[in-house]
């Protein structure tokens, strides 16, 4: 090829992309408002985050330009990469979804709106720290926005403090000045009906929000649960492979 064909080739492929972007968008859209519909909710009331982790920031900017201000990743180096890349693209909020290590706490700091993942105090705690830093260092105006992730299952290897020790983890976040206690996120089990475990999650926020009223998120449902989450008051549901396509590897 021409390098004249090839980026008539490579625009054609960008504009195959937004078009794939923009129908799978208006799906989920559709997907959100019927399973609010059916619950008698506000669809205002659930936001899509989209779970750009394994694809292009090309793909991320794309969303944007159909109006996705919000994306959610779940790997601290291929986000702080992606992040860098589109420093340009305006009013982004970044969304830490997956395991976070405790010394990759400050470089987060740097860019993360939100993290979904805090399961620890011992992680809280640095993330805390990292926050101060980074407000004092002037890197970031407000405090990250903590969602505490609740295990609904006894798989410690997928993340998650258990419903008794939320309550103690909660307060932490709380207290801490780097910090923002918003609310709850988690993934339903793989070994279970998604409806019975988000049906409990459901109750341990009912528990949480006498004590905080404010921490009104609930971050739950995935590309095939979403439904079942909105049923369940899930206010951002994060999808990944019904917006994107499959990922190269699913297990992350
Ligand atoms: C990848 C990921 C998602 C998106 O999952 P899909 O099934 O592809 O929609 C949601 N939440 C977390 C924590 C993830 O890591």
């Amino acid at each position: 090829m021409s390098s004249t064909e090839s980026q008539t080739f490579a625009a054609a492929a960008f504009d195959g992309r937004i078009a794939e972007l923009a129908e799978n968008l208006a799906g989920l859209n559709k997907r959100i408002g019927a399973a609010c519909h059916a619950v008698g909710r506000d669809p205002a009331s659930v936001r899509l985050l989209p779970v750009t982790k394994f694809f292009p920031a090309s793909d991320v900017a794309i969303l944007h330009r159909l109006g996705c201000r919000d994306f959610g990743e779940s790997r601290e180096q291929e986000a702080t990469a992606k992040v860098a890349e589109l420093g340009e693209l305006e009013d982004v909020r970044w969304h830490m979804i997956g395991r976070l290590q405790r010394n990759k706490a400050r470089v987060v700091s740097r860019w993360a709106y939100a993290v979904h993942s805090v399961d620890s105090e011992r992680l809280a705690m640095a993330l805390d720290t990292a926050a101060r830093s980074a407000l004092d260092a002037g890197e970031r105006t407000d405090p990250v926005r903590v969602l505490v992730q609740v295990s609904l299952d006894k798989d410690p290897g997928r993340g998650g403090v258990a419903p008794e020790e939320l309550a103690a983890l909660a307060d932490r976040v709380a207290g801490s000045e780097g910090l923002r206690l918003a609310g709850l996120m988690a993934i339903a089990p793989l070994d279970d009906d998604p409806a019975a475990a988000f049906g409990r999650l459901a109750t341990v926020r009912a528990r949480l929000l006498l004590d905080h009223p404010d921490a009104r998120e609930l971050s739950a449902g995935m590309s095939g649960d979403l439904e079942s989450a909105i049923e369940h008051g899930s206010s951002c549901v994060r999808v990944g492979t019904a917006l994107m396509g499959a990922r190269p590897i699913t297990s992350a």
